[in-house]
């Protein structure tokens, strides 16, 4: 196994605060990694640091086995990046914002005709290539930015909320496009707040805080760590929760107890978790 994505050390910082600090971790080739994180968490920061759009302040980060600081051109050969932003431009059609792309990575042609087909056709777009992208929804324009992402043939797929503001038909649709790539061997790292598109897709979750990295694994991993079964008390507004290492020891526990009105036993998920350990609802 090639590693993807190395971290060694990393800081960076803004007006002397550690916005990213001392963050360590790598990703191996093929992997779909999640990486979640309260608002602030230094997510994006970390993001745009293996992307080549700002330097680390500190420490070591490769991407497909090149420095982002001294090889930014074969980094951002080997990378395809959708941020949250959506980037299309609105005044061209589908076509020529594959085409502005694709010459803009030197790709001739016929193989860039050739290729834009290819990719539009992958992403359900083959038949809107002379529409204006302006008159496309929002999750065609976001299948056009993967489509955009994927024209040169990058082995590594950065996804930043990719899903935001999507209805669910055009969420699932794009989770089963994610799915497929990570199945053909695309390196994916996703950034998110929905948890079930980490339980759906993801291989290994990380979860930043403060700008550290406090919690890597699967999600099986960090169910077994912090426990199975969750046993909810609510009392008025205020809702409390404790982790079992088992649903039937939550169940044993809730039985044995004499009061238990506002109280319920459940499995527990990511999103348990990760209020657990960032102290904060997701928003
Ligand atoms: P996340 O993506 O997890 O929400 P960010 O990486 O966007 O977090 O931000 C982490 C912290 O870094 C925040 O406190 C943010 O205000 C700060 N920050 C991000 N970019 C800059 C910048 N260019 N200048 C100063 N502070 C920044």
């Amino acid at each position: 196994m090639t590693v993807a994505i190395l971290l060694e050390n990393v800081d960076k910082t803004y007006n002397q605060v550690n916005v990213v600090d001392n963050l360590s971790f790598s990703l191996e080739s093929g992997e779909m990694f999640g990486l979640l994180g309260p608002n602030g968490a230094g997510k994006s920061t970390t993001i745009r640091m293996l992307i080549t759009l700002t330097k680390p302040t500190k420490g070591k980060v490769e991407v497909a086995g090149f420095d982002v600081t001294r090889n930014q051109a074969q980094v951002k050969q080997n990378i395809g990046v959708v941020l949250q932003q959506i980037s299309v431009d609105n005044d061209l059609t589908v076509w020529e914002n594959m085409e502005f792309h694709g010459r803009m990575h030197h790709i001739r042609e016929p193989e860039r005709g050739t290729l834009i087909t290819q990719w539009l056709d992958y992403v359900q777009l083959g038949d809107r290539q002379k529409s204006l992208v302006k008159t496309l929804s929002g999750g065609m324009k976001r299948r056009l930015q993967i489509a955009r992402a994927l024209l040169h043939q990058p082995k590594i797929l950065f996804l930043d909320e990719p899903t935001v503001g999507l209805d669910p038909q055009n969420r699932r649709r794009l989770w089963e496009i994610i799915k497929d790539l990570n199945g053909q061997g695309m390196t994916i790292l996703i950034t998110t707040h929905y948890m079930e598109e980490v339980e759906f897709l993801c291989d290994r979750i990380g979860i930043m805080d403060n700008g550290k990295l406090i919690e890597m694994g699967t999600l099986s991993q960090l169910r077994s760590k912090y426990g199975q079964g969750l046993l909810i008390k609510q009392q008025g507004d205020r809702i409390d929760s404790q982790f079992f290492p088992t649903l039937t020891e939550a169940n044993q526990f809730l039985d044995s107890l004499g009061e238990k009105t506002g109280m319920m036993v459940r499995e527990s998920n990511l999103e348990d978790i990760f209020v657990e350990l960032t102290g904060k609802q997701l928003d």
